[in-house]
């Protein structure tokens, strides 16, 4: 006998109508031995309180019992407690009768001339009443945990889906769904491979299906971390997802049978990142250029005369550089006004732009005083260039309220490496030039001499 059956007497509900019957079942049990309480009933009336009254562990049941329709009896027995099995312990039915009974849920069949049978038929109607009982809960336990996954990944922020070894969508959670803005009709089966899905690298160039994290995961099995990607919403708008991806195996297998691909929508991240970096590019920009002008600022310019020079002297090519500054410019700002001198400064700005390569690099030196420095020009070519800024500059006029304000310049030019090797060098023999220029009238080009101060030095 079963341990866990000898622990306490079993509750046996008997149905029949003989009392000599029953005491001779009672008397069985008990010599064979198995610990029982019985009860006895022999109508419908008594079996609906008894089954009222408590919990059964097995009815013994005649099947011809006056009063009582069997069928009946089983329908109020499984209507009040569903699993207790019910052995059938009656007189010679025939096969097909008993038969018909056990597909009718009887657990078993015993005859009263073998009672033999009767105690072999109670334990294994009970074996199997406790195996159902520990399927269903284990069934239920499971169904709780799935409940419970499947909640916890409804719940999760993140989207989740399950890629099987086809690479074909298999499930999706509401996030997903959310994010990718399908819904699972149009993800059920799809595969990163679906010419539909319209996605990108981060620089813009197509991301190939084949190279998406859960492809790539389910041809090497490996997982995938924060792969970025930009996917085109089937409303035009693009969203951008990072993605892990993870292999799922059975065990003993080499391939994963699945994948689970998880992604957050990082488009906001993103928007702020591009932000960030065009406000930090344009912070760069304040940082070297002159407001009022556009141009480059003189701490640019001392940075780039650096490298610059470094560069001529690496590659043996001269650095023309010529310092300008506007002429009787105090004047002109006495006269008009400051806002007047402001709006010349600016033009003289665009004149030497205009006249800049791409290489060139065109700097307000300080108040009216500009030096453009010419990378790779030697003395003439730059002697040329100034005196087109200067004459440009002078055709220019500035409508001042009924006036037509003209203005002039005057330039220094001077050349790496003849007149010298240093910014500051080089600077100074295109002021001495520029200086030069003042002296001799003003509006003009002059070019450093050879014997300047700073190369006498
Ligand atoms: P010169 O021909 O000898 O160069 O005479 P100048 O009057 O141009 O020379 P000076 O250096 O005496 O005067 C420069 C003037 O430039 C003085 C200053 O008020 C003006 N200035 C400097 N920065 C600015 C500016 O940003 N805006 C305006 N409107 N004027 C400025
Ligand atoms: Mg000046
Ligand atoms: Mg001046």
């Amino acid at each position: 006998m079963d341990e866990d059956l000898m622990d306490a007497p079993l509750k046996l509900l008997v149905i029949e109508d003989n009392q000599a019957d029953f005491l001779l079942l009672q008397r069985h049990l008990k010599l064979q031995g198995l610990p029982v309480s019985c009860a006895w009933i022999d109508s419908m009336a008594k079996l609906e309180s008894a089954l009222a009254a408590q919990r059964w562990d097995a009815v013994l049941a005649d099947y011809n019992v006056p009063g009582m329709v069997f069928g009946q009896s089983m329908d109020l027995i499984r209507s009040r407690q569903s699993d207790l099995p019910v052995i059938l312990v009656t007189g010679a039915l025939g096969d097909e009768k008993a038969v018909d009974l056990l597909k009718q849920g009887c657990s078993d069949f015993v005859l009263k001339e073998n009672l033999a049978r009767l105690v072999p038929a109670i334990e294994r109607s009970l074996h199997e009443v406790a195996e159902h009982r520990a399927r269903r809960e284990a069934e239920e336990a499971l169904r709780e945990s799935e409940d419970r996954y499947r909640s916890v990944i409804e719940a999760l922020f993140e989207g989740i889906v399950l890629i099987d070894a086809d690479g074909a969508l298999q499930a999706a959670n509401t996030s997903a769904e959310r994010i990718l803005g399908l819904t699972m009709e149009h993800l059920a089966g799809s595969t990163s491979l679906d010419p539909r899905w319209q996605t990108i690298h981060e620089d813009g160039s197509p991301f190939p299906g084949e190279m998406h994290p859960a492809w790539v995961t389910l041809q090497t099995g490996q997982p995938c971390h924060e792969v970025i990607m930009g996917v085109h919403k089937p409303d035009g708008s693009l969203v951008w997802l990072s993605i892990n991806s993870r292999p799922l195996y059975r065990p003993g297998d080499t391939s994963p049978y699945a994948v689970v691909a998880s992604f957050v929508d990082i488009t906001e991240r993103k928007r702020a990142e591009e932000e960030l970096r065009i406000l930090q590019a344009q912070l760069r920009e304040a940082a070297i250029h002159d407001p009022l002008t556009g141009l480059y600022n003189r701490r640019y310019l001392d940075e780039t005369m650096k490298r610059e020079l470094a560069r001529a002297a690496r590659e043996g090519h001269p650095i023309s550089i010529f310092m300008g500054d506007i002429d009787h410019f105090k004047q002109l700002n006495d006269t008009y006004g400051h806002q007047a001198g402001d709006e010349i400064l600016k033009t003289l700005g665009e004149v030497l732009r205009a006249h800049a390569r791409a290489g060139d690099i065109p700097c307000r030196y300080g108040g009216e005083e500009f030096v453009v420095i010419l990378p790779d020009m030697p003395l003439e070519a730059a002697r040329e260039r100034a005196e087109l800024v200067r004459r440009d500059f002078a055709n220019l006029r500035f409508a001042f309220g009924d006036a037509q304000l003209g203005s002039t310049i005057s330039i220094g030019v001077s050349v790496y490496p003849e007149y010298g090797t240093t910014a500051d060098e080089l600077i100074g023999a295109a002021d001495q030039a520029l200086y030069e220029a003042k002296q001799t009238g003003r509006n003009r080009v002059c070019l450093a001499s050879r014997l300047g101060p700073t190369l006498n030095n």
